[in-house]
């Protein structure tokens, strides 16, 4: 039941992004900013950081490939400045024509079931290089916006983009009311669907001056992602590029290189046998961020920057 305790929850160090050698420090400054944040024990919300040390992590330093074909039209349009948001967005049309006829998978991190169901979601299972939790419950913002519902919301545009681009897209959930799946299942979606591409979108719960977006790729590590390393890496970037071009959120200052985290520790990563990121949106503790993830308009430039760098990815591939 300590799943539900925000304290409890964060002090057990359970967290799927979170890699175990950190979590003795992370279990310290996590419970320090919910602390902060959200007041201990306060809520029923338990808390789940997904950044780690920036001395661990090992993001790439590959440059950036060609500007892609289906970069959105550059006409750049001033923004305002008060949040994360970088001065300039590039709007207009996108074009999605690669993922005609494509299996995409997309998998909105966590599910706002999870709360009620420790019992679940804390079991052991699979992820690549041993076992950890099933799943989390998730951050929120200090506004109690629940990154679930953000994830699920973003992943609906992202499909509802896709499909009317003529994708045949697969959710690893259809609700936001369910519990699950575990990371390994959602990584299996993508498998036994022989995905073209799949992405996990999440949101990040670092400390409140911690702002941006990062995407996750896996590190090579022995496990059955190690078929498709490369190719994740190259649909990272492409990620990294769309979404930040169309959204005007800059690159995190607090975790990863120019956008990049290249991790060991993710089940959801470590399974998949087909190309696979995971984005971190924003940062759901940082003000100006989740001014943002709570916007629906921005919720749809970010459903359009990913958009953008599937299509990018698979125009390539
Ligand atoms: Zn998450």
């Amino acid at each position: 039941m300590k799943r539900l305790n925000a304290c409890g929850d964060v002090s057990s160090g359970r967290d799927d992004h979170v890699s175990a050698g950190l979590r003795t420090v992370l279990a310290a400054a996590a419970l320090a900013v919910v602390t902060l944040a959200s007041g201990c024990g306060r809520g029923a919300v338990a808390a789940d950081t997904h950044w780690a040390a920036p001395a661990v992590e090992a993001s790439s330093s590959s440059p950036s490939p060609a500007a892609p074909s289906a970069a959105p039209s550059p006409s750049p349009s001033a923004r305002p400045s008060a949040s994360a948001k970088s001065a300039t967005v590039v709007s207009g049309p996108l074009n999605l024509a690669a993922v005609a006829g494509k299996v995409i998978v997309i998998d909105p991190g966590h599910n706002d079931g999870n709360f009620a169901h420790p019992e679940i979601i804390n079991k052991q299972v699979p992820m690549g290089t041993g076992t950890k939790e099933c799943d989390t419950t998730g951050t929120q913002t200090n506004g109690g916006y629940h990154e679930a519902a953000f994830t699920f919301d973003v992943a609906t545009r992202l499909a509802a983009l896709l499909r009317g681009a003529g994708a045949n897209v697969i959710m690893t959930r259809n609700d936001d009311s369910s519990v699950g799946p575990c990371v390994n299942e959602r990584a299996a979606i993508g498998n036994d669907n022989h995905a073209a591409v799949a992405v996990s979108i999440h949101a990040d719960g670092a400390p409140a001056t911690g702002h941006g977006f990062h995407v996750m790729e896996p590190a090579k590590v022995g496990a059955p992602s190690d078929a498709i390393i490369t190719q994740s890496h190259q649909l990272a970037l492409l990620v990294r590029d769309s979404y930040r071009a169309r959204t005007g959120i800059p690159a995190s200052n607090y975790i990863g290189k120019d956008g990049i985290n290249t991790r060991s520790d993710m089940g959801g990563l470590n399974l998949s046998v087909v190309p696979k990121v995971l984005i971190e949106c924003g940062n759901m503790r940082n003000a100006g961020d989740a001014a943002m993830e709570t916007n629906a308009t921005d919720r749809q430039r970010m459903a359009e920057g990913i958009a953008g760098g599937l299509a990018a990815y698979l125009a390539a591939a």
